[in-house]
């Protein structure tokens, strides 16, 4: 069996001309233009790239953008007025805070700041909470786009075995949360699960969201199973250069899986696509106008 490959990038740019229309429609209407506000703090290589891709996707959407670039020593105080200017500023629907945050800040305190109904990361309690309660939330991005990859594949996940390896607020934790709204019957794993192996051969759903290079094996998969792979690993090649890898052994899976998202290539292309769905869901919310049709 060779899997189908779920090309991420076709379905990212799907959804970004979907919200790019839905966008040109509100301002046409409404008289109202999205906007995203994210914040950098220090110059870590990777955030810069993300922010940058952020900054470059939100206005080819037709948003407005606004980035905000403070140094590596900011101090909590000057972090949290900028967000309290952001929380109050009408032109500002989104606001992202980039992680991973510089050591003297506290993350959590960063993120409680943010006003809930412009937390378009989806991580602040409230949020988190409403999504684990089964309400309308804004839903964090990467799982967001986990389920739109799988629902290419299945329509419908009612009543299937999915397994989610990895229980982090970001991914782990919401990507459950999003799979029981979608009927799905989850296990969740993690670092202090047994038997790895033995819990992914009943899954129809397989997410690894570890960080570990190929932890998951082709061995492990129920023939037949779709599988989406949130890792993103950087690794050293044999020329002296890198390369992303995934979270499961790609080469192996193909002949097991019946579809499987490739590492660059298609996790990744969902998560700025679904910021840009949050920005413009949290905008309409704000004006009280109807969910968009994305
Ligand atoms: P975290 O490090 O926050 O969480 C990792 C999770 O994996 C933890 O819950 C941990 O368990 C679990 N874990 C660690 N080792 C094992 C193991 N041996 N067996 C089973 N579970 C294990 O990572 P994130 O959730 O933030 O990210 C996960 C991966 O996804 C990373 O590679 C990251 O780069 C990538 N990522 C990709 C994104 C994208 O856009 N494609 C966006 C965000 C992340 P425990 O809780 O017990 O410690």
């Amino acid at each position: 069996m060779t899997a189908r490959i779920i090309d991420g990038k076709v379905i990212a740019a799907d959804l970004r001309a979907r919200v790019a229309g839905e966008v040109a429609r509100v301002k046409r209407e409404n008289s109202l233009t999205p906007g995203l506000a994210v914040v950098l703090v220090g110059n870590d290589p990777a955030s810069e790239v993300y922010v940058r891709s952020k900054h470059t996707q939100t206005q080819a959407a037709g948003m407005a953008s606004f980035e905000h670039k403070l140094s590596a020593d900011v101090s909590q105080a000057d972090l949290l007025a900028l967000i309290a200017g952001l929380n109050g500023d009408p032109a500002v629907h989104g606001i992202l805070v980039q992680l991973p945050l510089p050591k003297h800040l506290h993350t959590e305190t960063i993120i409680n700041a943010i006003d809930p109904a412009k937390d378009v990361d989806g991580l602040h309690p409230n949020n988190a909470g409403r999504l684990a309660g089964g309400f309308a939330a804004l839903s964090p991005c990467t799982p967001l786009g986990c389920i739109i990859l799988t629902r290419s594949v299945h329509p419908s996940l009612e009543g299937m075995n999915a397994i989610v390896i990895g229980r982090s607020n970001l991914v782990g934790r919401p990507l459950v949360q999003l799979l029981l709204n979608e009927n799905a019957t989850v296990t969740i794993a993690h670092s202090r699960s047994r038997d790895l192996p033995k819990l992914c051969a009943q899954a129809d759903l397989v997410y690894a969201a570890v960080g570990k290079p190929e932890m998951v094996r082709g061995s492990w998969l129920k023939p037949g199973a779709t599988v989406i792979d949130v890792g993103i690993n950087r690794i050293p090649t044999a020329e002296g250069k890198t390369k992303l890898i995934g979270d499961v052994a790609f080469q192996e899976a193909l002949d097991v899986a019946g579809a499987i998202t490739p590492v660059p290539g298609g996790v990744g292309q969902m998560t700025v696509a679904c910021l840009l769905v949050n920005t413009l869901r949290a905008a309409c919310a704000i004006h009280k106008l109807p969910a968009p049709g994305v």
